[in-house]
Formats: C-alpha cells, structure tokens, sequence
C-alpha cells in the first residue's frame, strides 16, 4: 500500500471517530466516550501526518507536540469547573490561530518566491480562513481575559462604525494582496484582521458572552476548514466542518435561549449600569434551620441550580438534601436553564457529576409550566436565569431572556452569599418578592446545614 493511501484512509478514519465522538457528546451519558473517542480520532490525524514524505522539521514539531501536551495536560488537569469556559475559549482561540498560520505561511511563500501561483478560489480560501481565523484568536483571547474579569467592557464614540471600517479594511488588504505580493500588504492584512477580532469582542459582554464564545468556535471550526481545502488536507476539512457546523447551531440555540438576534448580541451595546427601573421593596431573610424545618410540610420541591452551585461546589450536598426529600416522598425535580452558570451544559455536567439520575433533571421549556403547582423552589446560587425583569422591565438588558418562572412558585428560598449580582451585573427583581426568602451563605455550606437540621429532627 502506498503511503498517500494509508494517510488518506487514516484521515477518514478521525473523520468518522469525529462525527460518532460528536454523535455521543449530545448526551450526558455518553459524552464522555464520545470525548474519548475524538480523542483517538485527533490521535490518529496527528500521526498519520508524520507519513508525508516531504515532512521534515521532525525533531521541532515532536518538541511543539510536547510542550502543548504538557501545557494542555497541567491545564485541563488544573481547571476548576467554573474556569471551562475561559479554558474553552483559550483553546478556541489557539484553533483560529494555528488556522491564520497556516494561511500566513501559505500566502508568505507567494511573497518570498516569485514564480509561485496558487488558483484564485485557494488564494480566496487562504485569505477567508486567514480573516476568520485571526478573528477568532484575538476574539476568543479577549474573551477570556473578561470571563477572568481581567477586562472590562471598553465602549468609545461611533465605535460600531470604526470596527467595520477596520472589517472594510482588513478585506481591502487582503485582496490587494492577491495583485500585489507585496510585504507592507501583508502585515496590513494581518494586523487589521487581528484587530477587528478585538475590537468585535471589546464591548460584547454582560450575558452575551456565551453566544459570543459559541460563535468563535464556529468561526475556527470555519477557518480550519478553509485552510484544510488550501493544503489540501481531508482531515482538517472535515474536522473544520463539523466544527463550523456545530458551532453555528450552538450559536443559533444559544441565541434563541437568551431571545436575542445574533446581530444584537454583536452590535448592541450592552451596559448593565445604565438599565433598569428602580426596585421597591425589601428583601426578607430566613435562618438556615428554618427553611429546612419548612421543608417536611410539603409535597413538591424544585431545585434551581446556577453558577454559585458550581462556584461552592455544593452539587453533591443538594443531591444528598434531595435524597432525604425523597425520602419523604416529596416529588423532587432539577429545573435547568440553558445559560445558566458559564458553558453550556454546566449545570447537566455538575448534576451529572453528584449522580443526579436523568429523570429527575428537566430543561426549561419541560418545568416551566410547573413551578405555579410547586411548593419550593430552592434556587442554588441562580440569579440572572430567573430574574423576572426578563419579562417586565424594558429597560433591562436580559428583557426578552427566556426565564425560569421561579417568582410563580408558592415560596421560593434563594441561597446565596450576600449581595452579588450575576453575570449581568442587574439587580433581581425575584428577590424582592413577597413569597421570596433570601437564605445567605455558601451554597454548599447552607445545604449542609441543612441536611443536619433535617437528620436531626428524624
Ligand atoms: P449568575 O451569574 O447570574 O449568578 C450567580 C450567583 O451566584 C451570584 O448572584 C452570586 O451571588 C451567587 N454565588 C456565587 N458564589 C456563590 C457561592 N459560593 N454560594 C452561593 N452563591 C454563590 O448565575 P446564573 O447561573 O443564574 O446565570 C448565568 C449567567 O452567566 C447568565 O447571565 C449567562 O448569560 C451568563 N453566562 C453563561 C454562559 C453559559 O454558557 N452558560 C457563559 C458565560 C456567561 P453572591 O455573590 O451574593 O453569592
């Protein structure tokens, strides 16, 4: 067998490792296999590489390989639950840059040797994947940078009309580099590419950020693909693809979750300090003690998890509260958002990671009608999820969210630690409810207490 035809069959192979590992990730019960199984399909692709006959630089790419493992390796092994998505984004970002490199090396060779030519559509290709992929690496490395809140929004005078202007520019040059291979070109392409992808990222945020992440993962999966066409590379067309296409759908979902167009999330600036109509009321506080007691006179309970049950890592303690609810025969259910904490799919992975068994967990569409027939709702450091200004007020910049209809339920317990907006940084109109109660503390350590109170009183 020749080699071309074992790279090739190798590359088929990750490709359909690929689409089953992505196949068995859309459930929380198989995805861990699934993310094994495109594991061994990268595996497969990375060393199916080492056979091309012009491959040299063997003992740099094997030092590359290496040090990335290690880095990648100490990272994922590191990350807490509540860093993913800054981690998400890192590797996104890394994705849409390598992408842009291989284009900088492709279009660079038409620069340093004269004779080269390479067809328009690889040139367009090499170029789009170059534009989409510099987009997504500096994108995605400022994202990062706010979800570590080491970055706030940067808002300036006609900055929409700037960013496309340097979008306008960064395609300008990247044509012109077509007819004239010229260097100053080059780096001009280059550098406003770049450009536009932070500046695109700067005054996204607020509770935007997940559709923005989802989106640059889309566009490196896009890049990927592009440049695998200009390298003529299978596995990274498909690859790229399937990522490209992934990606978009979670964009459009996410989007649709938060009920906002994709061209608001991108264009519409969104500053928390300057919404929202004034709060009346006060907040009402209950003991721990108490609101376990209250717990034995009831018959249907809803838990709503957020990012402070990631945060406190309090997952386990709620399963152990629910079980003793259970116990008692109370009906017992887990009602998820679809933004709620900071990935998608965060709260399944948490309640899956306690041993929640799937029946008792419903996203929102399924539970929303429920909440009016339920007792309590236990709200586990939620807070923007099921803020009903998302229905009321205007001015907020979450109206329109789909929420969890928390305030409908006949008492509701929120545990939190004090104070402390959510990720939208607005004020929660729940907490102000006659039928709320505010139990502050850490979530893990309120539930533990009152798991105790209620083994106390058996
Ligand atoms: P929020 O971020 O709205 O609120 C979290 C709450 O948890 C805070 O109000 C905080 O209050 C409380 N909290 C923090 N630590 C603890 C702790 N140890 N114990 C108890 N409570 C704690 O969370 P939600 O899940 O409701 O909403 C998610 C938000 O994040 C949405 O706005 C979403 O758009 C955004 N987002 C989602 C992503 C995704 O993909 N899911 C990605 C990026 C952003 P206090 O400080 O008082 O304790």
């Amino acid at each position: 067998m020749n080699t071309d035809l074992i790279i090739q069959l190798a590359y088929y192979t990750a490709a359909i490792l690929f689409i089953l590992g992505l196949k068995r990730m859309s459930s929380p019960k198989t995805a861990t296999s699934g993310v094994k199984l495109a594991g061994v399909g990268m595996l497969i692709a990375i060393a199916a590489t080492f056979f091309f006959p012009a491959m040299h630089n063997l003992l740099l790419i094997l030092l590359a390989i290496l040090i990335g493992t290690i880095i990648a390796w100490l990272g994922a092994k590191k990350v807490a639950m509540t860093g993913m998505p800054e981690m998400i984004a890192m590797y996104n970002g890394m994705g849409g840059g390598a992408a842009a490199a291989i284009a900088a090396i492709e279009l660079f060779s038409l620069l340093a040797n004269s004779d080269a030519k390479m067809p328009i559509t690889t040139f367009a290709l090499a170029v789009i994947g170059a534009l989409i992929g510099s987009i997504s690496f500096t994108g995605s490395i400022l994202a990062f940078f706010k979800l570590r809140d080491w970055l706030k929004n940067v808002y300036f005078p006609w900055q929409q009309v700037i960013n496309l202007a340097v979008l306008a520019f960064a395609i300008t040059f990247g044509v012109i580099f077509y007819f004239h291979h010229t260097l100053p070109i080059f780096i001009l392409f280059f550098a406003t590419s770049l450009l536009y992808g932070a500046l695109m990222t700067m005054s996204i945020g607020g509770a935007d950020m997940p559709v923005v992440i989802s989106l640059y993962n889309a566009f490196t999966g896009l890049a990927v693909a592009c440049e695998g066409f200009v390298i003529n590379n299978v596995a990274m067309i498909i690859a790229g693809t399937i990522v490209g296409a992934a990606g978009t759908l979670l964009t459009i979902l996410m989007a649709k979750a938060m009920n906002r167009s994709l061209m608001n999330v991108l264009f519409v600036r969104f500053d928390g300090s300057k919404c929202c109509g004034t709060v009346s009321g006060t907040t009402k506080s209950m003991e721990i003690p108490d609101a376990a007691i209250m717990l034995n006179y009831v018959t249907k309970v809803i838990f709503v998890p957020g990012y402070g049950m990631a945060v406190a890592q309090a997952q386990q303690k709620v399963w152990e509260l629910a079980n003793l609810l259970l116990e008692k025969g109370i009906d017992v259910k887990f009602a998820i958002h679809p933004v709620a904490g900071r990935m998608p799919g965060h709260m399944n992975v948490l309640l899956a990671e306690a041993g929640v068994p799937y029946d008792y967990i419903s996203d929102m569409d399924e539970i929303n009608d429920d909440f009016q027939n339920t007792d309590i709702v236990i709200v586990i450091g939620a807070n923007d999820v099921v803020n009903p200004a998302a229905k009321t007020d205007k001015t907020s910049p979450i109206y329109g969210m789909p929420i969890l209809n928390v305030d409908q339920a006949k008492q509701i317990f929120v545990i939190k630690r004090g104070k402390g907006r959510g990720y939208a940084g607005i004020e929660n109109l729940l907490f102000f409810n006659k039928n709320c109660h505010m139990v502050y503390g850490d979530a893990k350590q309120v539930v533990a207490h009152m798991i105790q109170t209620l083994k106390e009183q058996k």
